[in-house]
Parts: structure tokens; C-alpha cells; sequence
């Protein structure tokens, strides 16, 4: 993973050097502990199974970002109990029980993703403007919804700011949230690439939804 990944970034800086720039964006997909931790650490609410184990990799992820000064768009959700996905008895389909509320941990992200000095864009800031876009390598992007670019108005609006020729995916859970944002991706023609020791699916049931099937939507696996 970590070789395609730094193969990835080098080639594009020496085309940089020729005149031919690769933008690349790193995308981090809701990796907050109420998905990440079901240990003695953090009882997450909604807690990916074996999502732990992909820490190291995630962190080895911001390691790189911060090296190459890439830019991170973050995607955190950040509910409160008039959501339409929260539900005191949820369906696990369309509505879940309460995670990622506001200002709890379980909102936080783990310290393996953690931001630095982001620009924070909540989807009803209505002082949002783009130059706040280009002067922070992170920009962490609230939501209240599973997909970025419905659960925050401004998500296209930072992506064509920021213009990238290539995105590199990774977070949970691969068969939701990091499904949509690379769906969302797509819409917008970027080059995406979902690392795939960087993922975690959570389990199910429907066939259509097996990690199988949905790679074969995604462009490109790494
Ligand atoms: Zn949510």
C-alpha cells in the first residue's frame, strides 16, 4: 500500500518538474472513534469491526500528506438528534442510533487521522468562502449526512476549488461512506484511488454491497 502510494506521489512530482502537474488530494473518510474503536480504549457507538487494525496505515496516510504538503479533505460526521439518520430505533438502513453526536468523543477523530490546524466547514456556515480553502492543507468537512455531497452544501464547491487531477480514498466504512464519496468522486471525473489496506467494510448481508462488487464501480484499487 505504502509504496504505491509514496510510486504515486513521486511520479507526479517529477512530472511536476516537466511541466505537467498531477494535483493530488487525499481524501479521509470518517475515521472518528464512535466508527474506529470498540475496545477497552473507546466503546464506539457505531464501531467498524477490525477497523483498529487499519490504523497504522491510516497514520502512515497523514505521515505522507503532511511530507509531500498535500492537501486532506476530512469528512467527519457531526449529528444532532433532529438528523434524519438518527433514530431512537433505527432500521440500520436508512437510520442509526446516535453517533458522532456534537462536541462527544465519539465525534472526534482518532489520533492516526487526526487533522492538523484544519479550516472547518460546517454545512450551514454560512460565512464560508473558498480563500479559506487554499490557505490550510486540511480542511475538515461536517456533515449530517453518510454522503459528504449531500450532508454539506459546500463539498463540490471545495473540491473544484481545489481542482485535483487525482483523489487517494481511505476511512470507513467501505461499503457506505467511503462507497459514496467515491461515487461522488466519480461524478465530478477525478482519477480516485481507495487504498485498500486503508478501508474497512462493515459486514453485510446484501450481496450487492460485498467489497467485490462495489470495486468493480470504483475505478481504481490500490
Ligand atoms: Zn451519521
Amino acid at each position: 500500500m505504502n509504496n504505491a502510494i509514496k510510486e504515486n506521489v513521486n511520479k507526479n512530482y517529477v512530472n511536476q518538474y516537466n511541466g505537467n502537474e498531477n494535483k493530488i488530494l487525499f481524501w479521509n473518510v470518517d475515521t472518528q472513534y464512535d466508527f474506529m474503536r470498540s475496545d477497552e480504549s473507546f466503546n464506539g457507538a457505531l464501531a467498524v469491526k477490525g477497523a483498529r487494525a487499519i490504523e497504522n496505515n491510516l497514520e502512515k496516510l497523514t505521515t505522507i500528506a503532511e511530507k509531500y504538503d498535500l492537501k486532506v479533505i476530512n469528512t467527519a460526521d457531526w449529528h444532532t438528534m433532529e438528523d434524519a439518520e438518527i433514530s431512537c430505533n433505527p432500521d440500520y438502513k436508512k437510520t442509526y442510533p446516535q453517533h458522532c453526536m456534537q462536541y462527544t468523543k465519539g465525534a472526534q477523530y482518532i489520533p492516526a487521522t487526526e487533522p492538523e490546524d484544519p479550516i472547518i466547514v460546517f454545512w450551514k456556515d454560512k460565512a464560508f468562502n473558498t480563500k479559506s480553502i487554499s490557505e490550510n492543507r486540511n480542511i475538515l468537512l461536517y456533515k449530517n449526512k453518510f454522503d459528504a455531497f449531500e450532508g454539506n452544501p459546500y463539498t463540490n464547491i471545495i473540491l473544484n476549488t481545489i481542482n485535483p487531477d487525482i483523489v487517494i480514498v481511505y476511512g470507513v466504512a467501505t461499503n457506505v461512506c467511503v462507497d459514496m464519496a467515491v461515487k461522488g468522486l466519480l461524478k465530478n471525473q477525478k482519477e480516485i484511488y481507495v487504498v485498500r489496506d486503508a478501508i474497512k467494510e462493515l459486514p453485510s448481508e446484501q450481496a450487492a454491497t460485498t467489497l467485490d462488487d462495489i470495486t468493480d464501480l470504483w475505478q481504481k484499487i490500490m
